[in-house]
């Protein structure tokens, strides 16, 4: 009889653990609240128009392809990829560039807009490259002990941590211009982290678009999603949607199974948890199940910042560029107010997608679908999102209107969807509504973030955002085969493996 693996949640992590197992022969069940799959990854499709709920950037797309390999398969035959050229549009308060992973482009956008040129640039590629190769046999493997975590993989890349550097003065030995450096450095928004505060080894974001590129999918990104689900499908996985688990069944220390909201219990031998980290400790396990991550210690961590969004169905075709991402003019306030004050900004910095600029298939024809997202306190703040939502709302398209010219979008609005940080937690079921999870800073990383063999309780794993290697979908793939494997390996399941660092560039 195969082993039964009880997976909470078909987000990006769900799904790709729940392929990978499905795949060595064991018998996956997923479960999921909502009624699609995909979590913060699924599609949001109102009135003909599509828009990604969260992931817009597909970084590393060498590590999704390889996830397909795994299961015997090419990523090529389930997805079309488009590479982007630029990869997007910066807009500063007194200049724009577009930014090419094509080096030749790259020089001449660097030299048209800063003074300094491109003098640091070929050295930021060759470093950077240095400094990603040595970290990242460290981000692939697992850390569940103390023994996985003093390997010789850390020790070699020590050196390159650049600790306790931030990000932002990592870059100063390349670049001298603040602005030259924000546009290597906005990258940890990514991980809803400040420049100032994400630990310089994240330089390696910027490095990884710039060397690698950043890909679209037809359809968007939401269709990564919909493509593993199908491969789980295949593998003889089911997926089990509008099914949320109230509660997580734990007898001496080990979890059995789950308890769906309907009463019905599932037992299985192993239970995944992609369900936001500490949103599921919070709300699936019972007073005094856990020690390390109970409720009021959880508190105590640290989480990302949040994100206004704004979804706009538009009756007009927009010519805007595929991402922009506009900075605050006074960017410096705007992250302390989003990360130390936790107070709401009037200058803020945002990001635009105009995906069905390149993909037809997102909005009707003549029609465009935006989507804009604005970081913001998470919330720890005491912003209430029920009585600011529509005066953000207004400041959002005043602030479109100012900084890109679309003066007329009010006008042109045939549908519209928001989600608050307020919105995020509540039905989205994301602590805080830290969108991005557990800050990652040192003392959430590593060993030190929640293990994939979950520290508190047997029979119990962890993929997604709040677990190691981190928040962003190719560390989240990444999580998912280290728990596969450690689920493989227990249950003595062989399973063919490949060499992590074939798509790397020498
Ligand atoms: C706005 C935004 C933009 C982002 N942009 C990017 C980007 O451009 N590129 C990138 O790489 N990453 C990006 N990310 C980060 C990250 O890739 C996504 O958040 C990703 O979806 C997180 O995946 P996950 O596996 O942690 O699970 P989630 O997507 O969080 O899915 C978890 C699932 O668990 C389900 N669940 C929760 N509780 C229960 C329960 N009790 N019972 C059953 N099911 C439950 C939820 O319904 C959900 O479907 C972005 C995130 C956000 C929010």
């Amino acid at each position: 009889m195969p082993k039964h693996i009880i997976i909470v949640g078909a987000g990006p992590g769900g799904l790709c653990a729940g392929m990978l197992l499905g795949q060595r022969g064991f018998k996956v069940t997923i479960f999921d609240k909502h009624p699609e799959v995909g979590g913060r990854n699924r599609a949001i499709r109102m009135n003909g128009f599509t828009f990604d709920t969260g992931p817009t950037f597909l970084l590393m797309k060498g590590v999704l392809d390889e996830m397909f390999e795994l299961c015997g398969r090419q990523s090529a035959d389930y997805l079309e990829f488009l590479p982007l050229a630029p990869m997007y549009r910066l807009q500063y308060a007194d200049r724009e560039i577009s930014v090419y992973s094509d080096r030749e482009n790259m020089r001449a956008e660097l030299n048209r807009v800063f003074d300094e040129g491109t003098a640091g640039y070929d050295d930021f590629i060759v470093n950077e490259r240095k400094r990603f190769k040595a970290l990242y046999p460290c981000i692939t493997r697992d850390y569940s002990d103390l023994a996985s975590f003093l390997s010789w993989d850390l020790i070699k890349a020590l050196p390159w941590l650049a600790y306790p550097k931030s990000v932002f003065a990592n870059l100063g030995r390349y670049f001298n211009q603040e602005k030259m450096r924000l546009a290597f450095c906005f990258q940890s928004k990514y991980l809803g982290m400040s420049p100032w505060e994400c630990p310089a080894l994240f330089t390696m974001l910027p490095y990884l678009e710039h060397e690698y590129g950043i890909y679209h999918v037809k359809g968007g990104l939401n269709q990564i999603a919909e493509a593993m689900a199908k491969v789980v499908g295949e593998c003889g996985g089911e997926i089990r949607l509008n099914s949320g688990v109230a509660s997580l069944i734990v007898e001496n220390g080990a979890v059995q199974g789950v308890k769906l909201d309907n009463g019905d219990e599932v037992r299985g031998d192993e239970v995944i948890v992609n369900a936001d980290f500490a949103h599921a400790m919070s709300h699936l396990l019972q007073p005094g199940q856990l020690k390390k991550y109970a409720p009021e210690k959880l508190k105590k961590l640290d989480y990302s910042c949040s994100t206004f969004m704004l979804y706009l169905g538009l009756d007009k075709v927009y010519d805007l560029p595929h991402h922009t991402i506009a900075f605050a003019k006074d960017y410096r306030t705007n992250i302390r107010n989003i990360f130390a004050d936790k107070t709401l900004s009037r200058d803020f910095s945002f990001y635009v997608q105009n995906a069905s600029a390149s993909d037809a298939t997102l909005a009707p024809a003549g029609k465009s679908a935006l989507y804009v997202l604005v970081p913001m306190p998470n919330n720890d703040s005491s912003v209430d999102w029920q009585a600011h939502c529509q005066t953000v709302r207004e400041q959002v398209l005043d602030t479109l209107a100012e900084r890109m010219g679309l003066t007329d979008l009010r006008e042109h609005i045939e549908c519209e969807k928001i989600i608050t940080p307020g919105s995020w937690e509540r039905d989205e079921y994301v602590y805080k509504g830290a969108t991005f999870s557990l800050a990652h800073h040192f003392g959430q990383m590593l060993y030190w973030r929640p293990h994939n063999r979950f520290e508190e309780l047997d029979n119990c794993y962890l993929v997604g955002g709040g677990t190691h290697p981190g928040s962003g979908l190719p560390t989240i793939y990444e999580s998912a085969r280290i728990s596969a494997r450690l689920i493989s390996q227990k249950h003595g399941v062989a399973f063919r493996d490949i060499d992590q660092s074939r798509w790397l560039k020498n």
